[in-house]
């Protein structure tokens, strides 16, 4: 007997909370291992396109289970890919998987035992919620020698040379014993009829065969019509259609199904929030099951997520995360693709370039856009979901190559409206303009409640103009990028000039000195200072002037430091405000406090437009030295 090896930390504790789960669903451990097993199948079935030692044809491959009543066993065997030791070791001994720790995080958290946790896919250790001790027996393609690896649960597991005849896998399942209580708790896992019911409920999509040897009753052939005879006869069942979900018509195939697959398959824990079929017949035929998440799928949004679509053709799973087939904009798309029409001899990378591929890829940029358009609709709540998530992937890819796809996505993107209090697009902004209204205005910030109360929007709230909020980075650069939309220019309500044809303030001729005043104070760190046509009740603000934003300034700085990006700054002065008459006063009687004044003035108007304080320590001192 080889040494005993614990399992990493993270698994022994996963590991315990299976073991002594009183959890419901204890059924879906078949799921998983089947569909570990048509995923062994998968691979060793790709590689019998190229490799003719295989020897296997796709009509070889299959799924079995097999049940000793005696021994309390069930077993699930496949003929695919298989696993050396150290894969037995590597595989099943350590947890990868960041959604099984979620499950374990859900189930210390006492939340393990509700209906959703029937939806985690949480992999071969489900497999301990039903045995007391698990076998499995595996040789790997290309190799004469097969493994053992066994395991009672927590206290470890070992790994050992073992026999097989060939290649493939077997998971031995030495079923738990039933309690007085619940006398069939455990036993059912090796009935036929709760297999192959189980078998039909979670796994008959599943493409190759799942196959169980079962008892029928059997009339005795020549047996008299009167008096028939009957015996019990073995036989080989298919338990599962093997039609796969994406090859039946939408109307037949229930919620829980797509659901079902989309979990089971993609490892997701909530289902999609829309499910998008297509089927084609033409220059290329193929079908599509597309899926629309609910939430972030792991990774995403990280340089380690990695786009695409599984890629089917003739049943052979091609690859499982073809990014040719995705556009950009629609990365966080889940699915399947089948074209009986891919040239299966050519190698991923030639496929890469298949202009079939590329004919897929722009129908189901139309699909999935048409389909995001139907939502933004007739479900704009649950658009607004779908926003939250993935609306900045929207907004980036709406970016690149200097806005070549502006046309095709503008209609998608939500800006957050001063005037509805929600996410509104560009066309209902549109359609709300006052008559006089030449801009679409909008105002950046870092969020919602500072572009509230920005001093420089005072003037376009008076007038009823509505102001998109740009809280995400990529924002402004949208409005620079787009300059327009339908006609109507973008246009900053930081910006020095709003055209709103506002009289100039009357006094401003009169205040002349005191501008230059200002201006000389405060030397190269303003651009200008001139009255204010929009302030009305705050004293002072910033603005940009046309070109570079001071919120593109603070990304750049971000990104790149020593550039030095700076955009133009113009303290604008609200010459009304109280603050601005004592600067006024001050001037003549007392020109060192004046400058004081000045100073401060201009530190108030960097924190608003959320830039930092140049010099914050001197900036506190100097509110204090004006305490007395
Ligand atoms: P997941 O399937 O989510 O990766 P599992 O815990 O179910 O997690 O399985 C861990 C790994 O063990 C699989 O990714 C696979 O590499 C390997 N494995 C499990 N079952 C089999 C099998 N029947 N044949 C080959 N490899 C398997």
């Amino acid at each position: 007997m080889s040494e005993k090896k614990q399992f990493q930390a993270e698994s022994q504790r996963l590991l315990d909370l299976m073991i002594h789960s009183i959890y419901t669903h204890k059924e879906i451990f078949l799921r998983e291992l089947i569909s570990n097993a048509s995923d062994a199948i998968d691979k060793l079935s790709y590689l019998s396109l190229t490799d003719e030692n295989v020897g296997l044809s796709r009509e070889d491959f299959e799924i079995r289970l097999a049940v000793d009543k005696e021994a309390r066993t069930l077993t699930v065997s496949d003929n695919g890919i298989g696993m050396d030791a150290s894969e037995l070791e590597h595989n099943l001994g350590v947890i990868a998987d960041s959604g099984t720790l979620r499950f374990r995080q859900q189930l210390e958290e006492g939340k393990g035992d509700t209906d959703v946790i029937g939806q985690f896919g949480v992999g071969f250790y489900s497999a301990f919620m039903v045995s007391d001790h698990i076998t499995v027996v595996s040789r790997k393609y290309g190799a004469e020698q097969a493994y053992r690896w066994d395991s009672d649960g927590v206290d470890g597991y070992t790994v050992e040379p073992a026999e097989r005849a060939s290649v493939g896998t077997d998971v031995i399942l030495h079923i738990k014993p039933d309690s007085e209580e619940e006398p069939d708790e455990y036993g059912r896992y090796l009935r036929e009829f709760e297999l192959r019911g189980l078998v039909r409920k979670y796994s008959d999509y599943i493409r190759f065969p799942i196959r169980m040897e079962v008892t029928r009753s059997r009339r005795v052939e020549g047996s008299p019509d009167d008096k028939p005879e009957y015996q019990d006869v073995q036989e080989i069942e298919t338990m599962n259609s093997m039609v796969p979900l994406w090859q039946r018509r939408k109307s037949e195939v229930t919620k829980e199904e797509y659901d079902e697959f989309y979990e089971t398959n993609f490892g997701e824990y909530t289902p999609p929030q829309s499910v998008i079929t297509v089927s084609v017949e033409g220059a290329v035929t193929y079908k599509a099951l597309l899926f629309i998440p609910s939430a972030r799928p792991g990774k995403w949004g990280t340089e380690d997520f990695q786009p695409g679509l599984e890629l089917y053709s003739a049943g052979v799973m091609i690859m499982d995360k073809c990014a040719d087939l995705l556009p950009d904009q629609f990365n966080f798309v889940r699915g399947v693709v089948e074209s009986p029409d891919l040239n299966l001899n050519i190698s991923r990378e030639l496929l890469q370039h298949d202009r079939q591929l590329k004919i897929i890829s722009t129908n189901l940029e139309k699909k999935i856009k048409a389909e995001l358009e139907r939502m933004l609709r007739d479900q704009r709540d649950e658009y607004e979901k779908f926003w939250k998530n993935f609306g900045i992937q929207l907004k980036v890819a709406a970016l690149d190559r200097y806005g070549a796809k502006k046309e095709a996505l503008q209609d998608l993107l939500l800006f957050y409206s001063s005037t509805e209090q929600k996410p509104v697009t560009l066309a209902e902004y549109v359609a709300r303009m006052q008559p006089e209204q030449k801009y679409i205005y909008y105002a950046t910030g870092d969020k919602l409640e500072a572009i509230d109360h920005m001093p420089q929007t005072e003037l376009l709230r008076e007038r009823k103009m509505e102001i998109l909020y740009f809280t995400d980075s990529v924002d402004d650069f949208l409005a620079e990028m787009f300059r327009d939309y339908k006609d109507k220019p973008f246009r900053s309500a930081l910006d020095g000039d709003l055209e709103l044809d506002e009289a100039k303030p009357e006094e401003a001729e009169a205040h002349q000195e005191a501008f230059r005043f200002l201006k000389d104070c405060l030397g190269q760190r303003v651009n200008e200072v001139k009255a204010s046509a929009r302030l009305k009740t705050h004293p002072v603000c910033l603005s940009s002037g046309q070109g570079l934003s001071f919120e593109m300034e603070k990304y750049f700085n971000a990104v790149q430091p020593d550039m030095g990006m700076k955009a133009q700054r113009i303290l604008e002065v609200n010459t009304a405000h109280p603050a601005f008459l004592r600067l006024e006063a001050a001037r003549i009687a007392e020109p060192e406090k004046a400058k004081k004044y000045a100073e401060i003035l201009y530190n108030q108007a960097l924190l608003i437009a959320g830039l930092p304080v140049e010099d914050p320590t001197a900036y506190t001192d100097l509110l204090v030295s004006l305490w007395d």
